[in-house]
């Protein structure tokens, strides 16, 4: 499964936080996730849940940020949401476009009790 792969890779950050700043509860975790990673964020949820049993972050609330999908022409400079993964410009209709935001997984914010 995708997202418990995602889970566990959220939980070997928020460990080594853990015993950098000994860390005795984690209330609150914050993630930025882009449309692009394709996460199901209640799947997300319920994974982080479950790993989280018997750990500092037991009972923490997973907040998820969802970041739109951004593209970028190349040729215009325009900066525009890309809607159902149609990447062309709407300015000038250019096939050649960056994308600048939406492919982000990240833990944007811990909130914790030391
Ligand atoms: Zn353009």
């Amino acid at each position: 499964m995708h997202e418990m792969a995602i889970v566990d890779s959220l939980f070997q950050i928020i460990n080594t936080k853990v015993k950098e700043h000994q860390i005795k509860k984690i209330l609150k975790v914050k993630l930025k996730v882009g449309e692009m990673t394709v996460v199901e964020p209640m799947t997300l949820t319920a994974c982080f849940e479950v790993y989280a049993q018997d750990t500092v972050a037991e009972g923490a609330e997973l907040v998820i940020e969802r970041v739109p999908l951004q593209g970028k022409c190349r040729e215009c400079k325009n900066v525009f949401r890309v809607y159902n993964y149609n990447f062309k410009c709407p300015q000038c209709e250019s096939r050649f476009v960056d994308i600048v935001a939406g492919r982000e997984l990240y833990i944007e914010n811990l909130e914790v009790e030391q």
